[in-house]
């Protein structure tokens, strides 16, 4: 008999209140909704830990980083990542933190999801620090591409937003990334008023000449400091405002599945395949797009998320280090995902921010 049999707990003493209620959920191997959408994106956070202070994410001194003993090891990982793709129908792996490159272990992880059959698309979230030394193992390991994070690209403005001045190194690990054909490389960068909503033309000017794919995001109520406000937030209305003061945007016909970002065409440049140049806007607050979400998410120590947004959580990783078969981690995470709610709710009167911040969740 499985988890999903049973209809009970997946994990006894999973720190939040776990989804449990598989009511009408079909037999189906792969990680359905009650809604009908399936999850085949799977994003792992694989530390809680930057070395960026991005003043919309993070105190300057830090948070609590999770303890050594809770996160998984790397091993514990791949495992779980091998029930996601072989059991599940996950086929696409974005690495994220925290800042994926501050684990030892990444190339090892890459080499062996690569070796998964079917072989997921992976890439990585990162802000790039570091990957001048790393670019080249990632990419033999078998890494497909990077989503690269960057806000400014002013130095003064950059030590500011992150508390660093490290924007050469940034510049420099984006190159490398390029070098070593991690492509298509996207940029994200997040807006913020008074501090560098001034910037998107620049962004995108600069992005464009370097073959690199911008993607504007909406800042979201995921701070650690849980200060976020509505109406304090650039919206997506203001960033194709902004984008349109020096470029002709067109709305992208192709099909935009369960991708995140709204594409635009830029009229008159050519992108990095040579088809037409892309700007993307992600207005996860103000058109949010949770109705073709097929996405899951992994935490550091190994709780599955079914939402950005969820305030509740279950557990793999007591089942994990308690003995539990691959098919049993399967039913628990297919528990997880049945639970999924319609929608993020930010708009209902009653949303609650989760208490894991962005940097401890994975973007
Ligand atoms: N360290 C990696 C990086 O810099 O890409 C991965 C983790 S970081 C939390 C992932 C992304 O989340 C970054 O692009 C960051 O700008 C974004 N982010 C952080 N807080 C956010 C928020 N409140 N709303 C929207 N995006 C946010």
């Amino acid at each position: 008999m499985t988890v999903l049999d049973l209809g009970v707990p997946a994990v006894p003493g999973a720190a939040t209140t776990a989804t449990t209620d598989t009511s009408g959920r079909p037999a189906d191997a792969r990680l359905v909704d009650s809604w009908g959408r399936v999850a085949t994106d799977l994003r792992v956070s694989l530390t809680d830990r930057c070395n960026l202070r991005c003043t919309y994410c993070m105190p300057a001194e830090g948070l609590e980083w999770m303890p050594t003993e809770q996160a998984l090891t790397d091993d514990e990982i791949v495992r779980l990542v091998r029930v996601a793709v072989e059991l599940l129908g996950v086929r696409e792996i974005r690495f994220t933190g925290g800042e994926p490159l501050l684990r030892k272990g990444l190339e090892d992880i890459v080499a062996a999801t690569a070796a998964l059959s079917p072989r997921p698309e992976m890439s990585v979230t990162t802000n790039a620090l570091g990957l001048t030394r790393r670019a080249a193992a990632l990419a033999a390991a078998g890494l497909d591409r990077v989503n690269v994070s960057l806000d400014t690209l002013r130095p003064e403005r950059f030590a500011e937003i992150t508390r660093r001045d490290r924007l050469g190194d940034v510049l420099a690990g984006l190159r490398a990334a390029r070098e070593h054909g991690l492509d298509p490389i996207k940029i994200n960068t997040v807006l913020m008023p008074g501090l560098n909503d001034d910037e998107a033309p620049d962004l995108l000017a600069w992005a464009l000449e370097e073959g690199y794919e911008l993607r504007i995001i909406e800042q979201m109520p995921l701070d650690a400091g849980h200060s976020w406000q509505r109406d304090r937030m650039i919206t997506a209305e203001q960033i194709l405002a902004s984008l349109r003061t020096r470029f002709t945007l067109r709305e992208d016909t192709a099909e935009r599945g369960g991708a995140p970002a709204e594409r635009f065409l830029v009229d008159g440049w050519t992108g990095h395949d040579g088809g037409p140049a892309k700007v993307g806007v992600i207005a996860s607050v103000t058109r949010p797009f949770c109705g073709n979400c097929d996405r899951t998410r992994l935490t550091a120590d190994g709780q599955v998320r079914n939402c950005l947004f969820s305030t509740t959580e279950n557990d793999l990783r007591s089942l994990l280090r308690g003995g539990g078969t691959d098919d049993e981690i399967a039913d628990a995470w297919r528990v997880a995902m049945w639970g999924k709610k319609p929608g993020h709710g930010i708009d209902d009167p009653g949303f609650l921010q989760p208490d894991r911040p962005m940097s401890a969740i994975g973007g």
